[in-house]
C-alpha cells in the first residue's frame, strides 16, 4: 500500500458499506454484512430474472412485455446490501449509467428500468440490458 493510501485510511479509516463498522483491511463489508448478501435464486423470469422454478415468463411480463431485453441482478435486495444502497443513495453518491446496458442499484417493481429502457429505445438504443445489483423478489 502505498504512503497516501495509509494516510487517507488514518484519516477516512476503512469501513463496512452496510453497518459502518470499522474494517482492518479494505473491502466493502465486514465478515458478519458479507454473510447476509443473498444471491438472487435462479431459474427465473427470462425477461426481468423473477425467480421462478421453472424458468418461465412470470405474470408482469407475460401481462405486460418490457421494453427493455433483459434484466438481472446479483442480490437479493435486503439486508446489508439493502442498507449499503441506501446509505449509498442518501449520502449523494451517483450510479452509473451506460447508453445499451442500463445499471442501477436495485430491480424492484421494474417501473425504472421500463422508464429509462423506453427513453432508451426511443432516442435510437436497439437493444437494452439492465443490470441491477440487486432485485426485490415476490412481487407479483
Ligand atoms: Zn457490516
Ligand atoms: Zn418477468
Amino acid at each position: 500500500m502505498s504512503l497516501a493510501a495509509d494516510l487517507l485510511d488514518l484519516i477516512f479509516p476503512p469501513a463496512c458499506v452496510s453497518c459502518a463498522e470499522l474494517l482492518e483491511t479494505r473491502g466493502p463489508y465486514c465478515a458478519l454484512c458479507a454473510l447476509g448478501l443473498e444471491p438472487v435464486p435462479r431459474p427465473g423470469c427470462p425477461l426481468c430474472a423473477e425467480p421462478d422454478p421453472a424458468g418461465k415468463l412470470c405474470r408482469r411480463c407475460r401481462l405486460r412485455p418490457p421494453p427493455f431485453a433483459s434484466a438481472r441482478a446479483a442480490f437479493v435486495h435486503e439486508g446489508p446490501l439493502a442498507r449499503a444502497i441506501h446509505r449509498f443513495k442518501y449520502e449523494g453518491r451517483s450510479v452509473a449509467v451506460q447508453p445499451l446496458v442500463l445499471i442501477d442499484d436495485v430491480f424492484t417493481t421494474g417501473a425504472t428500468a421500463r422508464a429509462a429502457s423506453a427513453a432508451l429505445v426511443e432516442h435510437g438504443a436497439g437493444v437494452v440490458h439492465v443490470l441491477t445489483l440487486a432485485r426485490a423478489v415476490g412481487w407479483e
